[in-house]
């Protein structure tokens, strides 16, 4: 990411609101007595992986959005490049996205990248997971075991796809 990366902010709840009494009128009772049953949802491992991910994010990198979350980026412009999966890991390219300045590693429309560029992704767990962000990269670099995209000295222009037909 060349310039800053995503600052969505997430809010906690205020302490002790959780240990409210609230009381509830007959009305109110007797409507979620007769409400459906709710079966309860269990997460998938995608989702269990993602909120690990979250939790260590949490414990070790600065909150999204502040001055120390923009500065771990050293602005070297690698998220930027394409990339394509091969079987389950990412492959880095040599062709970057058509907002990139290369010369500058500067993104061109970065205030409005995420409306653009439909497959430029905010630095989370998602990409985090999918293995998105290069090793040295400081946002990832102390995460346990961390694998990132292999280096493919090839453009997107070069790689070889197989035809959607020879999919199925
Ligand atoms: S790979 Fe990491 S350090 Fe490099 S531009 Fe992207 S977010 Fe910044
Ligand atoms: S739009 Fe392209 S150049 Fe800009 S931040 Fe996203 S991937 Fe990088």
């Amino acid at each position: 990411m060349p310039q800053k990366a995503n600052s969505t902010m997430r809010v906690k709840p205020r302490k002790g609101k959780k240990d409210r009494r609230i009381w509830k009128t007959p009305e109110q009772r007797r409507l979620e007595r007769d409400a459906p049953q709710v079966i309860p949802m269990y997460k998938t491992q995608k989702e269990l992986r993602l909120d690990e991910i979250q939790r260590w994010m949490d414990e070790n990198l600065p909150p999204t959005g502040t001055p120390e979350w923009e500065a771990l980026c050293t602005g070297c412009g690698k998220c930027c490049y394409d990339k394509v999966w091969e079987d389950d890991r990412l492959l880095l390219l040599t062709s970057a996205c058509p907002q990139l300045e290369v010369e500058t590693n500067r993104c061109r429309v970065y205030a409005e990248r995420f409306e653009i560029e439909p497959l430029c992704l905010p630095i989370g767990p998602e990409i985090i997971e999918m293995g998105g962000l290069p090793e040295d990269c400081p946002y990832v670099e102390n995460f346990p075991g961390y694998r990132g995209p292999k280096v493919v000295d090839k453009s997107l222009d070069e790689m070889q796809f197989i035809p959607e037909s020879q999919l199925h």
